[in-house]
């Protein structure tokens, strides 16, 4: 994951443009990608696809013709969407356009001007200090044009038409843990899973932020239901503990999955309630949508003195991070993949396990005393209203222990799954993966 956000890091990205397009590529060799293009101009509910835009080179030359700030050496120099600009100007004039962090004066900031035509430097306090009175030559060699905008989704197709959602935005250029590392997560993620059998549908988008996926959610309205669970994945590859937002709903499925497992994984962590600031999780939480769809990050977006500067860079982010991230997001998945809701059987009195084989006082297959206390769990609550993950949570017991223990006492026929009466198998509409998916 790392070598692949370093490969990726270079690239001048933005919500539209060629420096998305080529991300999005790169993510396809790895990956089954379908990469749309949504045209300029498209309304996409109350918003408006911009014009595409695309950038070659920009610099501010001081009199002796040197680059004292150069888009050649970071792409965090120029204000990303800046309109094509080519002026001399006098040091007073140019200032007003120039952004820099005095607080930390080696790093540079990012700064974007999406839906205002403007344009800008960034610099760090440094170079910044160095700049003497004077005329200086500004050029943007950039175009602002109709186009489209790119995006790409990944979708591994289950047993079930019911979804799993992970989002990330693709539309930061060099900056790491925001969000290259979540790409990297998902983009290995899909990997992973696209060799397993599935219980769901995985879906995986990779958009740019906010208006990507209020695009994606206005094309896609009719199918909204079929998503169950859902995460958006930011912020995955630095040394801070995890972080989760809850779904709006607050008690979805996700938002018990999630802390569940980072209770019997992380030493310290933190749940918050959800709030509409953050990542896309604020599109896929509008109260027209309202989807079960929380935040897992390790240190939140603002919440890191690197946030959106060029620190934010390769040694930022760390492999054993990025595992440790991708290790909880499979857990988080497999609970979700696994739980399920069963009825015992033999509902009075304990059944006796010995004789079945399932007690490790006789030679069972469940061995140590956690697998019988989790057996013994299960059939005291499988009455066909706690799921596993209820279990799970009341017994203190990880949920794998509990669904093993499950399939163990299910195959004795000492529990019957109750029918998910949430699953919407045999829709009309497009299902993940189905001809016409394109
Ligand atoms: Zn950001």
């Amino acid at each position: 994951m790392h070598e692949f956000i370093a490969e990726l890091y270079p690239i001048c990205r933005s919500i539209t443009g060629d420096g998305l397009r080529e991300t999005l590529k790169r993510i396809g060799k790895r990956i089954p990608l379908e990469i749309n293009e949504v045209p300029s101009g498209t309304q996409v509910f109350d918003w408006t696809v911009p014009r595409e835009w695309n950038i070659r080179d920009a610099y501010i030359k001081d009199q002796h013709g040197r680059r004292v700030v150069d888009f050649m050496r970071s792409n965090l120099h120029v204000v990303n969407y800046s309109v094509p600009m080519k002026a001399t100007m006098a040091l007073a004039e140019l200032m007003p356009h120039l952004h820099s962090l005095p607080e930390h004066p080696d790093w540079i900031p990012y700064r974007t001007s999406y839906y205002t035509e403007n344009w800008g430097f960034c610099l760090t306090q440094r170079q910044l200090e160095q700049m003497r009175d004077g005329i200086y030559e500004v050029c943007i060699d950039s175009t602002l044009k109709d186009g489209s905008m790119s995006y790409g989704e990944c979708c591994l197709k289950g047993r079930e038409d019911s979804e799993i959602l992970l989002s990330c935005h693709v539309c930061h250029p060099s900056l790491c843990n925001d969000n290259l590392s979540g790409i990297a997560l998902m983009t290995f993620i899909a990997e992973y899973l696209s060799r397993l059998e599935l219980r769901y549908s995985h879906r995986f988008l990779f958009l740019p932020g906010t208006i990507g996926s209020i695009a994606w959610l206005s094309r896609n309205e009719e199918n909204i239901d079929r998503i169950k669970h859902g995460l958006v994945v930011a912020c995955v590859g630095d040394s801070g503990e995890f972080n989760y937002k809850k779904s709006r709903r607050s008690n979805a499925e996700i938002d018990r999955a999630v802390p569940h497992v980072l209770s019997h994984s992380s030493p310290s962590f933190k749940v918050m309630e959800f709030s509409p600031y953050g990542y896309d999780e604020r599109q896929y939480c509008s109260p027209g949508f309202n989807l079960a769809v929380g935040s897992l990050t390790r240190s939140p977006n603002h919440c890191f003195p690197q946030y959106h500067t060029s620190a934010d860079d390769l040694s930022f982010v760390r492999a054993e991070y990025l595992a440790e991230s991708m290790t909880i997001f499979l857990k988080v998945i497999n609970v979700l993949e696994n739980n399920r809701t069963y009825v015992n059987l033999n509902p009075k009195c304990e059944p006796q396990l010995g004789k079945r084989g399932l007690y490790r006082s006789e030679g069972g297959k469940i061995d140590g005393q956690l697998h019988e206390l989790a057996a013994l769990w299960v059939l005291n609550l499988s009455d066909g209203s706690a799921s596993l993950l209820d279990i799970a949570e009341r017994s203190g017991i990880e949920f794998n222990a509990i669904s093993n223990a499950a399939a163990a006492l299910a195959a004795h026929d000492l529990l019957r799954e109750v029918p998910d009466s949430s699953k919407n198998q045999n829709s009309p509409s497009r299902a993940c993966g189905a001809p016409g998916d394109a």
